[in-house]
């Protein structure tokens, strides 16, 4: 096992971790009561081991549908409701167990919950342990826009057991090397390709998977980490450098809210990222070779580098209006300038775009 300890809660990486929770988080061990959170697909996994770790009847699980469509509000209330009724009091713990969906709102859930009750993370997905689980982002999406109704609560701890991977299907794990590429284009080239290389693709239509996946996961679950743990710990509430982990999200939150969330968050960071390095080169601001070099990692390894067939470049720039880094109406992005390095620094890292050269990014790819 390792531990990053950049930030202010450590984040345990390493495999067989769920059985010894309450050794890693010991406020775990005086909590009064523990709520698991976790979807309907994870927790027949590993609620069950949560549980015996913690000694039986000291926790409670509350598992919701899986998937981003249900990240709301609806889910939220009746989350808290079940809490509410259940007499959970402020020295109560929720455990976060799941992908990056269940992280952010079981995350809202405990910053909400009686102004606020800890929070620990146990993400299972390769998304959530590169990226979602650190930060202290929660939130949940509404019609009008991905995560804009949340809070920053960071956790007590996150405990990111490889060993969960073994049931993560395929695809996800595409998915989830969509934010680790995205680490190494903000600030780490050779990270970029390492990932790049990984011997797994995917039709991301049907999930059929090839390649022999003989990935060191823990390699790049600890590269991520340290690398958004040291963007979060220089600027934990985005004001400037943190702007940055947002590259291909502008673009890619439209995407997905266009289509209705259908299309999973990596993937439509993938083609975020594409997007977003083609809009860089036209306003001469990044390394031309950085759009090829995402295009083939992407193709590679199954990510989209086309725009879903029934969306328009119109539909696409409309919707990154509600972004919440649109300023006075015009939408901010985060650029790179190359592969390892991002532009506009000297801007805090957010970047003005004019309408007709989002539109003609869209249209060249
Ligand atoms: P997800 O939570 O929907 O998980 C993807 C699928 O994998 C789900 O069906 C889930 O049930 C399943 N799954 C998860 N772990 C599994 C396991 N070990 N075995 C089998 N199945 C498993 O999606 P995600 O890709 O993990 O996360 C995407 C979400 O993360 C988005 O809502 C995005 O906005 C959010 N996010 C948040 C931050 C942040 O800083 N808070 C950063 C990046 C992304």
């Amino acid at each position: 096992m390792e531990t990053c300890r950049t930030l202010a809660y450590p984040i345990h990486i390493g495999h067989g971790l769920l059985s010894s929770l309450p050794a890693l988080v010991p406020e775990l061990a005086t909590a009064h009561r523990i709520a698991v959170i976790s979807d309907e697909i994870v927790a027949p996994h590993y609620a069950g081991r949560i549980a015996a770790a913690l000694g039986e009847d000291r926790s409670t699980l509350i598992a919701i549908p899986a998937g981003e469509e249900h990240k709301t509000r609806v889910t939220w209330a009746a989350i808290t409701d079940v809490l509410l009724e259940a007499r959970f009091g402020r020295d109560s713990i929720v455990i976060a167990l799941g992908g990056g969906v269940v992280g952010d709102l079981a995350g809202f859930v405990a910053a909400t919950f009686l102004r606020g009750v800890p929070v620990v993370q146990i993400p299972t997905s390769l998304l959530a342990m590169v990226d979602a689980s650190i930060g202290g982002k929660t939130g949940v999406d509404t019609t009008v826009g991905k995560n804009l109704v949340g809070a920053f609560h960071p956790p007590l701890a996150v405990v990111a057991d490889l060993d969960t991977l073994e049931t993560l299907p395929v695809i996800e794990r595409i998915n989830g090397l969509a934010e680790a590429l995205k680490h190494g284009v903000i600030c780490d080239a050779s990270y970029f390709e390492l990932v790049a290389s990984i011997d797994i693709t995917a039709d991301i239509t049907t999930g059929i998977a090839t390649g022999t996946d003989q990935t060191d996961w823990q390699r790049v679950v600890a590269r991520s980490v340290a690398i958004k743990s040291g963007v979060v710990a220089s600027d934990e509430r985005e004001h400037g450098l943190r702007k940055t982990l947002n590259f291909g999200h502008t673009i890619g939150h439209a995407v997905e809210q266009l289509m209705e969330y259908r299309v999973p968050h990596g993937a439509c960071v993938a083609y975020g990222m594409l997007v977003e390095s083609k809009i860089a080169i036209a306003l001469g601001l990044c390394d031309p070779a950085l759009g090829g070099q995402l295009r083939n990692a992407l193709e590679r390894l199954g990510l989209p580098t086309g725009m879903p067939g029934i969306l328009t470049p119109e539909a696409i720039v409309d919707a990154t209006l509600s972004d919440k880094k649109a300023r006075g109406g015009t939408v901010e992005y985060a650029l790179p300038s190359r592969c390892g390095a991002m532009a506009g620094a000297e801007r805090g890292y957010g970047t003005p775009v004019p309408r007709e050269v989002v539109v003609s990014a869209l249209l060249r790819l």
